[in-house]
């Protein structure tokens, strides 16, 4: 093997003349520069950190063909398609290409005109691509998603674990590989099954600044949904719901309510899946509403919210999910609806589970979502927690809990009183009707058991019903109240209880604000014209729509934001925009060019 070394500023001009960026993400320098020098690579970066980059460049600047294994056949295209806009040689070999397709790509191979030649795991199973890998240069192997190699994380393919022959039978060609998820465990098990040898090894930090997490209760989701909408009109986003049947309902209200949006569930048949993913992809629709089979195949840069429905069954999932917002950088919002009556529904099912190793740990992992979504502390600090990383600072000031949007309310009296209505009948009935005790509910049942004789009765009359509900799921969930088992529930008092009703200690439930006491949200990077970005917007559309190509494999929405910005109407100016390399100038310039100018001149 022989290295291949290049300056700083080569490297940058490379960034800059290819792409159009004026400085790398972290790590991703280092990662380039590991590569050039043939070493082996480990890389967790999280989603959007700019991992194709890392390998994009070094199969640009190296003589030879970079073999990039990918999982997905449906990503696979226009991951080529974007490597070909910015002028790269690249192709893909997977199934869905007819033969004469793929004898065209191996030709390409073979005659060494590719730098990059995306393929899935399961072509290393077969000899004859190996021994024409024999006869061609390869410059290195590229490993995306390489946590699906490993039993212990959540994507296990066993296609994956062919891909230990690269470094087995082709001892001299460096593998680097990249992965948005793995814990450590994951972690030595992908560099053991690859064989890497003494990898340049990159942990990135696996906080996503752009992104805002906010939780409030959920009360009606449809409605919260379309209200949380009518705020994010014209953005593209995606709503994660449990089942199929929710999925369904809620696409179909959205429908009725004049949202574009389609469903996304395993139950749909295969030409429903792709249609609705593409139209998802092409900016056709701005909303997916999905179950978590949505998401590998996604590498749109402009999904501008995830919004949970439903509660994740684990932070992994919940991280994974809410990290397909915001890849272009831009800020962007994750909001959870939560409602304490999902944990019973989750822990049913984990209770099915025949292993208990497996049932202990998925019951560890809902208790710390559940913890996440209930507790009033920094949201960022405790999704880093998990991936046991430490934020540095005390206020991340892009979370509901640090730009003050909840508070902390002293609600003792009123915790008192459904203490005492559960006491005064028993500790023999569910919420429901002591909900109904409290609030002075005028049923069948209240009268025929004299409990509109209670002096509980109607104490809690000035106050809608969610809000009991509310008290009574912060009461379970800070274990001074249990919930028997069994068909019909009961609510029954926790040893710890006493304390509140002799108001020896305070009960503390959170709420919303009405009016939040500051917001310091992540802005956009730029104030930019509307009206131009939209008719940038649409010229994108027209051109993506010609090429057969996803919108933002044309130029992403940071880009035309930035254009609607700094509205340039030359060509070197028009080159200082982030994301327009010599490459894309040469194809797109003078089109959007003509549409800034127009602008102007008619403004
Ligand atoms: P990942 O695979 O890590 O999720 P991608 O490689 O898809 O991330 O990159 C995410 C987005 O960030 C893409 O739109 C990409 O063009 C952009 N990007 C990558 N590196 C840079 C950089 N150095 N400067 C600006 N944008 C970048
Ligand atoms: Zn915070």
């Amino acid at each position: 093997m022989c290295s291949q070394s290049f300056t700083k500023p080569e490297l940058s001009n490379c960034l800059s003349s290819i792409f159009g960026f004026s400085g790398f993400r972290p790590n991703q320098a280092e990662i380039i520069n590991a590569i050039l020098d043939q070493r082996d690579v480990f890389a967790v970066m999280p989603t959007g950190g700019g991992k194709s980059l890392c390998y994009q460049i070094p199969a640009h600047l190296l003589e030879g063909t970079c073999l990039v294994v990918s999982p997905l056949i449906s990503l696979m295209k226009d991951q080529v398609d974007a490597a070909v806009e910015v002028g790269l040689n690249a192709a893909f070999l997977n199934s869905s290409l007819s033969d004469d397709e793929k004898n065209k790509v191996m030709g390409e191979l073979i005659a060494g005109n590719l730098d990059l030649l995306y393929v899935a795991p399961e072509r290393f199973a077969m000899k004859s691509f190996l021994k024409i890998l024999q006869d061609v240069h390869v410059s290195f192997a590229a490993i995306d998603e390489a946590h699906c190699i490993s039993e212990w994380g959540h994507d296990f393919r066993p296609d994956y674990l062919m891909l230990s022959l690269i470094a087995e039978n082709f001892p001299d060609i460096p593998v680097a590989a990249f992965t948005a998820t793995a814990t450590n465990r994951v972690q030595d098990d992908i560099i053991s099954r690859l064989k890497l040898r003494s990898p340049f090894t990159v942990r990135a930090s696996f906080d996503r600044g752009n992104l805002f997490y906010k939780v409030i209760p959920r009360i009606n989701a449809n409605t919260q949904i379309l209200h949380f909408l009518q705020k994010h009109t014209n953005e593209s986003g995606i709503i994660y719901r449990t089942t199929r049947k929710s999925v369904e309902s809620t696409a179909a209200f959205l429908k009725k309510n004049g949202i574009s949006a389609l469903p996304y569930h395993a139950g749909l048949s295969d030409y429903e899946r792709i249609h609705n993913q593409e139209a998802f992809n092409k900016d056709e629709i701005n909303v997916v509403v999905a179950t978590i089979a949505f998401g590998m195949g996604i590498d749109k840069s402009n999904v501008r919210f995830v919004l949970h429905a439903d509660l994740p069954k684990n932070m992994e999932s919940y991280y994974q999910e809410t990290g397909r917002a915001g890849r272009d950088g831009d800020p962007a919002e994750c909001l959870l609806l939560f409602s304490r009556g999902d944990i019973p529904k989750i822990r049913y099912f984990i209770d099915q589970m025949e292993d208990e190793w497996e049932r202990e740990k998925s019951l560890n992992n809902l208790n710390i979502m559940a913890t996440f979504a209930s507790v009033n502390s920094c949201r960022r600090h405790r999704i880093l927690a998990y991936f046991d990383e430490v934020y540095p600072k005390k206020n991340c000031e892009t979370c509901d809990v640090c730009t003050g949007d909840i508070e902390q309310v002293d609600a003792t009296i009123d915790a008192q009183k459904v203490l005492s209505a559960i006491v005064r009948t028993g500790e023999r009935f569910g919420s429901g009707h002591i909900i109904d005790i409290v609030t002075g509910a005028d049923t069948q049942k209240i009268r025929s058991l004299g409990h509109d004789k209670l002096i509980t009765y109607g104490v809690g009359k000035d106050k809608q019903k969610n809000y009991w509900r509310s008290i009574i799921d912060d009461l379970l969930a800070q274990n001074f109240v249990v919930r028997s088992d069994g068909q019909y529930p009961v609510l029954k008092l926790c040893g710890t209880c006493v304390k509140i009703l002799k108001s020896e200690v305070k009960f503390f439930t959170l709420l919303k604000k009405e009016k939040p006491k500051k917001t310091i949200r992540a802005k956009f990077s730029a104030d930019y014209d509307i009206g131009l970005f939209e008719k940038l917007r649409a010229l994108r559309m027209e051109i993506a729509r010609k090429k057969g190509v996803p919108p933002f494999v044309v130029f992403s929405d940071k880009t035309l934001r930035e254009m609607a910005s700094s509205c340039p109407v030359t060509e070197t100016e028009m080159l200082k925009i982030n994301g327009v390399g010599y490459k894309k100038l040469e194809k797109y310039g003078e089109k959007f060019l003509s549409i800034i100018i127009d602008f102007q001149q008619t403004k």
